[in-house]
């Protein structure tokens, strides 16, 4: 996906949209993430709808003043659909770029003619329909070839290379824009020699343009994983992605296609994509058939980069929720040390957010080959010298993790824009908390401990987690919150006048008073007295609390696909949390957002359509 600019006036913002008409292939292959989702049958009901809720979200985003500048096909596997619906969703999208020519080319874009991403099986039977829409071609092909007739198997397991082979011959001669992709795992790179004698053998023998070819690199995820029951393909490391990157400049610089190697190839790790976005949730959505809305096809599978439905909520809060979903992962997962010190931390801006939350890391998972780009193109993508460098990281460190402003040194010769008595070691969150033994009471992480069907969980500050699970609640499943006694008498509370304070949120923003800041949505708060208190299985020094009874009380504002977000402190503890805030502008600002012990989960109101655990 390609980075966007600003809108013109008439539309006030411009997206780029994937869309999926069907969730079903042709082909099994054996890496899928989307496992049984692809089966074929499911194809029949989204022949029916693919078009119609295509040009409903067409209309919605037309009506919120927002412009789809490309509106591009991909899968499951597109071409599964019949040709007829093929020809009205093609269609659709060339009358979708003919109205908003001038909107789209003020834009600095080119659109005129759809584009699909396919696995080629049906195009051979399908070039007419191709022709007459003038359709742009994404073919993805594993290489070496040798592995696409491993893994890219049918339906019934058998390989089929010899049509991918034919279909790849009719593609070189397709008159319309047209490409191979190739996505590689660490299997693919076991003998680069013969991957690039592949680039070659296509160029050559089969006739098609390889410059006009793009690499992606795998990434673990749990939910593939899970799904391939351990069979997923075991990602390239990075020494592995830097050795390609350097066989293929030794093989092909200066070659017929040392154009493709230099802009093509690699281009996905470049800032034009969208996995150097500030905030891709800002430009970039994918919807399905079904008309639920996804980042793309990496957050297809994540239930925090689900953003609702087009057909049923409004195109506003699902820009806002993806925006604040994108930016909430960024800033859970941390500043990496590596891109605090980077020079390139302008363009790169960390990396692809769902990659990061699968991995678990601050830090884009192809950061060594991105570097090594940038070295090789230092006028194109330039290194930022020392004082920029400290802007630039002033500058995302504002937007994206504002919590960790005040432990930014200063910029040179620069106005703070904390007040000058700023002292690091007195004044950041952690010396704050450190000197003050009731906020260093609220920010324990061993004081609230949530069971949830068996499990348990201890509940850490929100504002100093590193990670996030999230847990699946069944309304038949138990969910009992433990703490400790001594919570209720900390810091000289009397524990008959210290309920414990519990606040329940869900994960749909709403901008609350002149601060205009948008927050999750409050739902309800509890409080405890120490008389509904229970025993606890962890033993005398805990007490434990049902809160199953609370929540089914409050399931009708419970949404599916939507995460509940639940704080546990004592009224006490919340009290100094805000009589801190009120006396001390620095704690203030850095513990703006509630930074009570928190669980996130999400209700699952009819336990056989969803996963019981999200990735
Ligand atoms: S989540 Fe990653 S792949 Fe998806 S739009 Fe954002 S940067 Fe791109
Ligand atoms: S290139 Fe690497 S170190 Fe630099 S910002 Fe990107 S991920 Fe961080």
């Amino acid at each position: 996906m390609t980075d966007s600019v600003q809108a013109p006036a008439r539309h006030r913002r411009a997206v780029h949209l994937l869309y999926v008409p069907t969730l079903g292939c042709n082909l099994g292959c054996t890496y899928c993430y989307l496992g049984d989702q692809t089966d074929p049958r499911s194809s029949r009901m989204d022949a029916e709808r693919a078009l119609p809720t295509l040009l409903r979200t067409l209309e919605r985003f037309e009506e919120a003043g927002v412009l789809p500048f490309n509106v591009s096909l991909h899968g499951g596997e597109p071409t599964l659909l019949p040709e007829k619906v093929l020809d009205g969703l093609f269609g659709a999208i060339r009358e979708h770029y003919r109205r908003h020519h001038d909107a789209i080319s003020s834009l600095g874009h080119r659109k005129s003619n759809p584009h699909v991403k396919t696995n080629l099986f049906r195009f051979g039977e399908l070039q007419d329909v191709f022709l007459r829409h003038r359709v742009s071609v994404s073919a993805s092909i594993d290489l070496p070839l040798r592995l696409h007739a491993r893994h890219r198997l049918t339906r019934s397991g058998e390989p089929w290379m010899d049509r991918t082979l034919q279909n790849l011959r009719l593609l070189a001669k397709y008159p319309h824009e047209r490409k191979i992709s190739t996505t590689i795992s660490a299997v693919h790179l076991e003998d680069i020699p013969e991957f690039v004698r592949d680039i070659r053998r296509l160029h050559d023998e089969v006739g098609l343009d390889m410059n006009r070819f793009n690499l992606m690199f795998a990434f673990p995820s749990e939910r593939n994983s899970r799904l391939r029951e351990g069979s997923a393909l075991e990602p390239a490391s990075e020494q592995m992605q830097i050795r390609l990157y350097e066989a293929l400049k030794a093989e092909f610089s200066g070659s017929d296609l040392d154009e493709g190697f230099r802009r093509h190839w690699f281009d996905e790790f470049t800032p034009s994509y969208c996995t150097n976005s500030l905030d891709c949730g800002e430009k970039f959505l994918l919807v399905q058939s079904d008309g639920s809305v996804h980042s793309c096809v990496r957050g297809q599978g994540m239930p925090e980069l689900h953003h609702g439905n087009i057909l049923s909520d409004s195109v506003e809060s699902i820009l806002e929720r993806a925006s604040n979903s994108i930016r909430g992962i960024h800033r859970e997962e941390g500043l990496h040390p590596d891109c605090r010190e980077c020079a390139h931390l302008h363009l790169c801006r960390t990396g692809c957010p769902a990659v990061k939350r699968n991995l678990r890391t601050g830090k884009s998972y192809t950061c060594q080959l991105q570097k090594a780009i940038y070295r090789d193109n230092p006028m194109t993508w330039p290194a930022l010298d020392e004082p920029r460098r400290q802007e630039a990281l002033h500058a995302y460190v504002r937007e994206i993790h504002p919590v960790l402003v005040g432990g930014l040194p200063p910029l040179p010769g620069r106005p703070r824009i904390l007040p000058s008595d700023f002292q690091a070691d007195r004044d950041t969150l952690s010396a704050i908390v450190a000197n003050d033994p009731a906020l260093a009471t609220l920010y324990r992480s061993d004081l609230f401990v949530a069971e949830m069907a068996g499990e348990t969980f201890p509940m850490v500050p929100q504002i100093l987690r590193t990670e996030r699970t999230w847990m699946a609640l069944l309304p038949s499943d138990d969910f009992r919150l433990h703490l400790r006694r001594e919570a209720l008498s900390a810091h000289g509370a009397e524990p008959l006048r210290n309920p414990v304070h519990l606040q329940l949120l869900r994960d749909v923003p709403v901008v609350y008073d002149d601060e205009g800041r948008s927050k999750q949505e409050h739902l309800s708060t509890w409080m405890a007295w120490p008389a509904l208190l229970e025993e606890s299985r962890f033993g005398a020094e805990w007490a434990s609390l049902d809160l199953m009874p609370m929540l089914r009380a409050n399931r009708k504002a419970f949404l599916p696909g939507v995460r509940l977000n639940l704080f546990a402190t004592t009224s006490e503890l919340r009290e100094r949390h805000y009589a801190k805030q009120k006396s001390n502008a620095f704690y203030h600002i850095q513990a703006i957002n509630l930074p009570f012990p928190n669980i996130e989960f999400h209700w699952v109101e009819d336990p056989t359509r969803s996963d019981r655990m999200s990735p």
